[in-house]
């Protein structure tokens, strides 16, 4: 555990200001102390928080200023995390403190839950008198405890307003600290049996009894639930059992998903002789240093199972266990699997917690109290000091990347915290990334593969429908080919289910003038409006803005406009018309904005009373339905045409990962892929569900273009409300970038300079935005290259009226 700290200690401030600073300790709070608290600062005339890392790097004689006071009981990260901190904020131009605010949970300094207490400052003052009385009643109360602004609401009465507690916090009189307690949930429990240890021999008890007894010791441990209902008179049994010595009960918590079901827990399966291969090679190298596996395995070959018994070996060998997974809506199949299997050895960080949950999650995880944790992009910052394993599932998907704050990939820095931990990297995909790939084919990352679904279950078979050949320009038969429309009927007339899936919502994408063929554009954004049917209005999926579906053309008044494009809403329409007895249900991000509708829309998948889901991209991962055997893909051409170099890759991982939703049960599947550009590569790739196929194509044009995974890129984006001087300031900073370029011969050979640009999407929101692309081929220069820009031109990147925001290996250059 971290220790007690000298009389200077180092400090990273939760500012945007670059580097450490070092503050003195005055002697009445050097016993507190300790690297990983919170304390507040003086800082250029404010006060602020900051977080402690280590002891001061200058003596304590200079004349520095001293902490006001320190704000946890005990450090909210242990000392072994600094370095991953330190990395991230050097790699991805971040200060320090932003970088610790941003991995610890958020919640440590909300009002309403935090208790004020009062500083040494504070009492000070309070002693000295003069203060204004209602300034004084709020200390005096707190020099007695601390208390929450509920509690002192309740004292003094509701006009204790958050601006007196937050004028008297920023004189530096009061702080908000927050006591670590863990485990505030209430848990359910449930009964279970086991063998006693020193059991009598049962050669004395009657038959059913032992019969009973050998279930028991078969199992190891048994819920009383399933035992008791059994055989007549098991629970008196089980009670007499228990009387005599042989067996003993005891609680155990019992996890809920969020259909309120219980994940009851799971036995082991006996692993496939590819699975074993795969388990012995990972287990066998851990604990023996750094190394990185890429597991590629098709959908449904039991790659979960091969994270399971990776995570219980590490953790037998006393390790802890850290798994990654994408966010998606609710519960992934991953965790759910996670809990059945660990129950309470299992810690868990996604957004669907509140503050406090999450909050309590950290603190069981610094403890040491679980040795496993699993959660989404943030969760790669949990604090475990002991490593052994570090996996991330379906690596190549996109939310992993973090855009705004922070600007970081979570897959990326598994990998960095791995290697300083001297941990295995597991990360497995059934579409692996293009990087990851490359990574593997130059010797960076070893390749694991599992090249059958469980049970040779066959992979879905695949077939493209050419659109251009659809020749019923009005209708639904326009995007529901006369193919598709037979293999739904047959697959209702089945009684199994049918996914339709398009990565557009809403009902036209295009609405476009009757009279003057201008398209309907959103005031704010470069960008069509979209019309959505059941709100009534057109909407821009950028910003929000709103105008009612009678809206007339902006350029010549008209009323008439035609709904052009398609989108979810569209889908689901054509498909009532098509099949009015089926029951049909669309999953979109209008159809679930709350949490209760998504949970509605999964049950009744699972429940069987949805006979066919239309959706977006939402569909395509995590969740698992056996009775869908029919998936079609209404256009499969929507993200080929984005003016990204990664468009090819989105596209082919995208209809991979739909595809793989078919046939999941014992019922074989099969995909109907209508597309224009049948012939496309990622297309055909996609199709065939052939990973290297597309894989060799791709890397040839990364190669020929130079982009990643060949160069390294940093992108700068510039927005601002004002055209002329958003425009005039990324100029300027292309300037100095030419300029820095020019004067290093280094940089004059290897670093490239792309832009300054307007943005594919030129305006969001009112902002106008440029781009500028850094490239090289060496990430050691680019890095250099971006510092040198960074120290000598920040007043380019922090002008007031235009945002300059860094992109480190960015995800998407739109
Ligand atoms: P993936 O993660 O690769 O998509 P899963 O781990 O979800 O695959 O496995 C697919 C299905 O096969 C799951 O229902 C899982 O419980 C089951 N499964 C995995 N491994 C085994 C095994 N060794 N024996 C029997 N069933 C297994
Ligand atoms: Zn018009
Ligand atoms: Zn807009």
């Amino acid at each position: 555990m971290a220790e007690f700290l000298e009389s200077t200690v180092e400090v990273a401030v939760s500012m945007l200001v670059e580097g450490t600073f070092t503050y003195a300790v005055p002697e009445a709070l050097a016993s507190r102390a300790r690297v990983g608290m919170r304390v507040l600062v003086p800082f250029g005339g404010r006060r602020t928080t900051g977080y402690v890392l280590g002891p001061g790097s200058l003596p304590a004689e200079k004349d520095i200023k001293s902490i006001l006071d320190i704000l946890d009981e005990t450090p909210l990260f242990p000392a072994g995390m600094i370095p991953l901190f330190r990395w991230t904020a050097e790699y991805y131009k971040h200060p320090l403190g932003a970088v610790i605010q941003t991995a610890l949970p958020g919640g440590l300094t909300v009002s309403e839950s935090a208790a004020w207490a009062i500083t040494e400052e504070g009492r000070g003052r309070l002693e000295e008198n003069g203060l204004p009385p209602d300034e004084a009643r709020v200390l005096g109360l707190l020099a007695e405890k601390r208390l929450r602004s509920r509690e002192l609401r309740v004292r003094l009465g509701p006009e204790v307003p958050g601006t007196l507690l937050r004028s008297l916090e920023r004189r530096g009189f009061v702080v908000q600290a927050r006591t670590l307690r863990a485990g505030g949930a209430k848990a359910l429990q449930e009964r279970w049996v086991r063998l006693t240890s020193g059991a009598p021999a049962s050669g004395r008890l009657s038959p059913q009894k032992r019969a009973l007894l050998a279930r028991v010791a078969s199992a190891g441990a048994l819920p009383v639930r399933e035992v008791a209902g059994q055989a007549p008179h098991a629970g008196a049994h089980l009670r007499a059992l228990e009387r005599a010595g042989y067996v003993e009960l005891f609680s155990r918590r019992l996890y809920r998903d969020p259909f309120g079901e219980a994940i009851l827990p799971d036995a082991p399966p006996r692993l496939t002789a590819d699975q074993e291969t795969v388990v012995s090679t990972v287990c066998g190298s851990l604990g023996k240093g750094f190394r990185t596996f890429l597991l590629q395995g098709v959908t449904g070959s039991g790659k979960t199972e091969v994270y399971m018994r990776v995570a219980a070996h590490a953790v037998a060998s006393g390790h802890s266990v850290l798994v990654l997974v994408p966010e998606i809506a609710l519960i992934t199949q991953t965790e759910r699997r996670f809990r059945a299997r660990f129950g309470e050895h299992v810690a868990v960080l996604h957004s669907a917690l509140s503050q406090g949950e999450r909050f309590d999650q950290w603190v069981r995880i610094l403890r040491g109290e679980v040795p496993i944790a699993i959660g989404v992009r943030s969760a790669v910052f949990a604090p475990f000091s002991d490593i052994g394993v570090i996996i991330v599932d379906e690596e190549h998907d996109a939310s992993y990347k973090q855009e705004g704050g922070l600007h970081y990939s979570a897959r990326d820095l598994a990998v960095v915290r791995a290697q300083q931990a001297g941990a295995v990297a597991l990360l497995g995909s059934a579409t692996p990334s293009l990087q990851s790939y490359h990574n593997v084919r130059s010797g960076k990352y070893n390749q694991l593969t599992l090249p059958q679904r469980i049970e040779a279950r066959p992979l879905p078979a695949i077939r493209t429908v050419d659109l251009r050949q659809c020749r019923d320009l009005r209708g639904p038969g326009r995007f529901i080919s006369a193919e598709l429309n037979r293999a739904i009927s047959e697959t209702l007339g089945r009684g199994e289910q049918v996914l339709l899936f398009l990565n557009r919502r809403g009902f036209a994408s295009f609405p476009v003038c009757a009279a003057c063929g201008a398209a309907l554009r959103c005031r704010h954004c470069d960008i069509s409006l979209t019309l959505h049917q059941a709100a009534n209005a057109y909407r821009c999926h950028y910003c929000g803005f709103s105008r009612p579906a009678s809206a007339a053309c902006d350029a010549c008044g008209s009323p008439r406009i035609k709904r052009l494009g398609m989108g979810t809403e569209k889908v689901e329409a054509a498909v009532r018309a098509l099949f009015p007895k089926a029951r049909i249900a669309r999953m979109d991000r209008d159809t679930t904005r709350r949490k209760h509708e998504i949970l509605g829309l999964l049950k009744g998948l699972r429940e069987k009373t949805i006979d066919l889901l239309v959706g977006t991209q939402m569909v395509a991962k995590g969740h698992d339905f056996p009775d869908i055997t029919l998936v079609g893909i209404i256009c499969a051409d929507l993200s080929l045409s984005f003016p990204d170099f990664r468009a090819g890759e989105r596209t082919f991982q995208l209809l991979a990962q739909v595809a793989g939703r078919a046939g999941r049960g014992e019922q074989p599947g099969q995909v109907i892929l209508q597309t224009y550009n049948p012939e496309h590569f990622s297309i055909r790739a996609a199709r065939d569900q052939d990973f290297e196929a597309f894989y060799e194509q791709e890397i040839g044009f990364r190669k020929a273009l130079g982009y990643p995974p060949f160069a390294r890129l940093i992108q700068l984006r510039i927005s601002g409300r004002d055209a002329q001087i958003t425009r005039e300031q990324a100029e300027a900073l292309g300037a100095q970038c030419r300029a820095l370029q020019a004067g290093d011969p280094a940089f004059a050979k290897s670093i490239q300079i792309l832009g300054p640009i307007e943005a594919a999407l030129a305006r969001i929101a009112g902002h106008f935005r440029w781009q500028i692309l850094i490239k090289s081929l060496q990430a050691a220069v680019l890095h250099r290259f971006a510092d040198r820009l960074l120290a000598g031109h920040s007043s380019a990147l922090t002008g007031r009226q235009v945002r300059t925001v860094i992109d480190v290996d960015p995800l998407s250059l739109m």
